[in-house]
């Protein structure tokens, strides 16, 4: 692909505003990655699920009900993940994103590597950009900072 996703051009714009490169962990999902991601919050019941549930209920119970069936049969990790991607990978077809990763409309930031002042002042440049969501993920177990397109 030639052009630049806008949402690159956006970052690059506040990469610029920011004065410091900014590290992204996680770019475009294929539907196994995005169960991945999302197995270890079944397994802890996280806040993060909420984020999904305000406006994606309906398909995020039917990806927790693959996971709870998968779980529930004692299968393996993989196998539940493989269940999870089939029933992701079925909303893909309908044009159902759980996540704006899958369409290549997210991207993970990552803090680790930031003060605590630093994450403050990137989360105001982002917040800034009227095209972008902004979710501050810094206080989970793996933190960054996720920002999809509007
Ligand atoms: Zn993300």
């Amino acid at each position: 692909m030639a052009t630049k996703n806008l949402i690159d051009t956006l970052l690059s714009d506040v990469e610029e505003t920011f004065g410091k490169s900014i590290t992204i962990t996680s770019k475009v999902r294929t539907p196994y990655l995005q169960a991945k991601a999302m197995y270890p919050h079944f397994q802890t019941d996280s806040a993060t699920l909420k984020s999904y549930a305000s406006h994606k209920k309906d398909m995020l119970d039917d990806i927790r009900n693959a996971y709870k069936d998968g779980t529930a049969k004692n299968k393996l990790k993989e196998a539940v993940l493989v269940d999870m991607t089939a029933v992701i990978g079925n909303q893909v077809k309908e044009n159902k994103f759980i996540s704006n990763h899958l369409n290549d409309s997210a991207r993970d930031i990552r803090t680790n590597d930031l003060t605590a002042a630093e994450i403050k002042s990137l989360l105001i440049i982002l917040k800034n950009k009227a095209d972008l969501i902004v979710l501050d993920e810094t206080s989970t177990s793996q933190p960054h900072i996720h920002v999809h397109l509007k």
